[in-house]
């Protein structure tokens, strides 16, 4: 099952998608963490995404897509990914499917999380993030330690979760992403709304339950 996770940057994406994908049996691919890793190891892919990621816009489409193919045709992912800030653009919409289409795949369903922008913005400006495995906390402070088993690693806030930076990011989000959610409704994919306010299991369950599961 490929499923896509779709929603403003702080919505909950990142915390949903381990759960999800736990629950449905597949890993969670998120190119976010794909180019912070490249960024740490100093590869040129990260290289070269750090000026657009550190200023809050979006890494060109081309290296999006090389992503994509080598994490989706991985063996961990042969039966499907939670796909989490993937699409960002109608092109790696497209792009999407034809990587799927090789391995013969499709997206089987968008999640559309949801919440207002005061509760995204009060949610990134109280982000904290594990520089180890990048799990995100809200409400724990930078230099705090991971819970999650066998972590251990230090919480540090993310470059980009100033408030300069997150403003372009809801603009950019504005501009270049939000016409991805029509596009898959206009491309039939099934759409699924979920209510991202309240607590984190209670998110999941939805969630699961607009998959049917
Ligand atoms: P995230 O961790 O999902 O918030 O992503 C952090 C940053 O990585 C974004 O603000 C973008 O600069 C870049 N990025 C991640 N995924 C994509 C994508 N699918 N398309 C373009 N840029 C991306």
């Amino acid at each position: 099952m490929d499923i896509v996770l779709f929603g403003k940057p702080g919505v909950g994406k990142g915390t949903q998608a381990p759960k999800l994908g736990e629950a449905l049996g597949v890993p969670t691919i998120a190119t976010g963490d794909v180019l912070r890793q490249a960024r740490r190891e100093g590869t040129p892919m990260g290289r070269e995404a750090q000026k657009y990621m550190d200023e809050g816009k979006l890494v060109p489409d081309s290296v999006i897509l090389g992503i994509m193919k080598e994490a989706l045709a991985g063996d961990g992912a042969r039966k499907g990914a939670v796909l989490d800030g993937v699409v960002r653009t109608p092109p790696q919409a497209e792009g999407l499917v034809q990587v799927l289409k090789d391995l013969g795949r499709r997206v089987d369903a968008v999640l559309f999380f949801d919440a207002p922008d005061e509760e995204i913005v009060r949610r990134l400006s109280g982000r904290t993030v594990c520089e180890k495995c990048q799990t995100p906390y809200t409400g724990r402070q930078a230099g705090d330690t991971c819970t999650k088993p066998g972590c251990g690693g230090t919480l540090v806030r993310r470059a980009d979760d100033d408030p300069a930076a997150i403003r372009t990011r809801l603009e950019t989000f504005e501009r270049e992403t939000a016409p991805v959610l029509a596009w898959y409704r206009g491309h039939g994919t099934p759409v699924h709304t979920i209510d991202a306010v309240g607590a984190v299991d209670e998110v999941t369950r939805r969630a699961l339950g607009a998959l049917g599961r």
